[in-house]
């Protein structure tokens, strides 16, 4: 009784042509050549056709595009011949009025007893918004691409080295600048990759730091040396940013490595600088303190002249000394200024020779130059005296070994310029260090004997600024233990112009 029940409403219930006219996709069956005989009411409705004008008045290929019919009657038919039944074949559907939309077409085909084809019946999806996710999936993913691209295009711009990691360390992308200095190629590149770039001494350092900031996702920074692909190591700054997830999860690391080797080296070069300087000054005070002392206490009239005289030339020293550092001053904040007019050279030079040999007796030196004859130039006086000590006694005091230094002047008529060389024979400077001796606080640490002279690394430095202001450019020759020329033009004027 139950079971019959039960039969009976489920009879009811499902009324198979009622699923069959009003199911979500389209059913269409049609004879072998085409024509159709049976077609469902979703299917009619999305065409827009009724059932009498379709039913044995249309033909399969009437509902697809050119392009689909040749593709029909190519490939799908002979494929429905072969396996009976094709699955998931897009065609492009025509409407009657003309529009079309993309679908997803299932056929299978009836056969009669002796296996001959009767009919094809074919279930078809509508997959206009399937299309439409799969274009704007499409699109967002060239979007990214590009996005991806323009990142990597100004990254490889950027002087700096520049990487991204995953969460757990390892390199997924690394611009070109660190490519070149590592000569490593962007694939394969492991997180220890960097590690082992470090300067052994700052491994620790590193590593620790790094390891701290992977357990609390903080920001990475430290300053360590890396060795680069010629094998010298330079300072530079560690960087990476964490970047999280909505939940704080680290996704991924962005990383750069900046490098800081002039800062680096400018400040400990500054704090040598210091360590001198504060040596220098001390020592002339010292003395000046001791000749006090004892000319408190002498009553012998030519040794308390002797000590006067000494303390005379210590003060000088602490004078210019003094000076210097006011010139240094000066340069920093573009204060350092020159008074030009027609003076003698001649004259100059003349008396920065003599003030030369009261400090340096060890030396002859060699006038290359006809000392009768003025010549006139457009100079400051007393700075350009200053060069020519400063010069002067850099040839005396790296030169050591040597027994003279030339001073010579070329005069170079038709664009009326004088030429003035300071030569010796003396320690040379390396070839890549010849730019650097200009520079502040720099001295030739690596040069025999130089760390002996006495010496703050300014002198070149000033005098580099002083004929700048001249409107000229201080240039060097030189070659390792052969000798050194310094050099400079002015422009010759006539005597007394302004
Ligand atoms: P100061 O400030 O007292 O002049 P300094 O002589 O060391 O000190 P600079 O005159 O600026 O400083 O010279 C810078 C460096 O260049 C020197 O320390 C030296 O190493 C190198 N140098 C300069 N002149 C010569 C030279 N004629 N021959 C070899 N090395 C030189
Ligand atoms: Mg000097």
């Amino acid at each position: 009784m139950k079971g019959q029940v039960n039969k009976e409403l489920l009879e009811s219930l499902i009324d198979v042509e009622e699923l069959y006219q009003d199911a979500p996709c389209g059913y269409v069956s049609f004879l072998p050549d085409g024509t159709i005989i049976k077609i469902n009411r979703t299917l009619l409705h999305w065409l827009g056709y009724s059932e009498e004008e379709v039913v044995h008045e249309k033909n399969f290929i009437d509902f697809i595009t050119k392009g689909g019919v040749i593709y029909y009657e190519m490939f799908y038919l002979s494929l429905l011949k072969m396996q009976g039944q094709v699955s998931e074949i897009n065609f492009e559907i025509v409407r009657k009025d003309g529009s079309s939309f993309p679908a997803l077409v299932n056929s299978r085909v009836l056969k009669g007893r002796s296996g001959e084809q009767k009919a094809i019946n074919a279930t078809i999806f509508d997959i206009t918004d399937r299309k439409k996710y799969e274009r704007e999936l499409l699109l967002a993913t060239r979007l990214a691409e590009a996005e991806k691209k323009r990142f990597e295009f100004l990254a490889d711009l950027i002087p700096e080295i520049i990487w991204t990691a995953t969460a757990e360390g390892d390199f997924d992308y690394v611009n070109q600048r660190f490519c070149d200095y590592f000569n490593a190629s962007n694939t394969d590149l492991e997180g220890e990759f960097l590690i082992s770039k470090v300067h052994q001494d700052d491994r620790v350092k590193c590593l620790r730091t790094w390891v701290l900031c992977i357990k609390r996702g903080c920001d990475f920074q430290v300053q360590v040396r890396l060795q680069s692909l010629s094998g010298d190591f330079q300072w530079h700054m560690l960087r990476a940013v964490p970047y999280k997830d909505s939940e704080g999860v680290i996704t991924k690391w962005f990383g750069s490595c900046t490098d800081i080797d002039e800062h680096v080296i400018a400040l400990q070069r500054k704090d040598e600088f210091i360590n001198i300087a504060s040596h220098e000054l001390k020592t002339p005070i010292t003395s000046l303190k001791a000749y006090n002392q004892l000319l408190k206490r002498i009553d012998d009239k030519d040794k308390a002249r002797d000590f006067l005289d000494r303390s005379a030339a210590t003060l000088s020293n602490l004078h210019f000394l003094v000076s210097s550092l006011l010139d240094v001053a000066q340069i920093n904040s573009g204060q350092l200024t020159v008074n030009l007019g027609s003076i003698s050279l001649t004259k100059v030079l003349r008396h920065s020779i003599d003030l030369i040999k009261l400090n340096y007796s060890s030396h002859s030196i060699v006038e290359e130059f006809d000392s009768e004859e003025e010549i006139f130039v457009r100079a400051d006086n007393q700075r350009l005296t200053q060069v020519m000590i400063n010069l002067l006694s850099n040839a005396i005091k790296y030169s050591p070994q040597a027994e003279k230094i030339i001073l010579r002047l070329t005069r170079n008529e038709p664009s009326a310029l004088v030429k003035i060389e300071v030569v010796d024979f003396g320690l040379g400077i390396p070839d890549e260090k010849l730019d650097s001796v200009f520079e502040k606080y720099y001295r030739v640490s690596d040069t025999k004997n130089n760390n002996r002279v006495a010496g703050l690394g300014l002198g070149l430095y000033i005098i580099q600024s002083i004929v700048k202001l001249h409107g000229s450019r201080i240039n060097v020759k030189s070659e390792v233990n052969k000798g050194s020329t310094f050099y400079f033009t002015l422009p010759v004027t006539e005597r007394g112009l302004n």
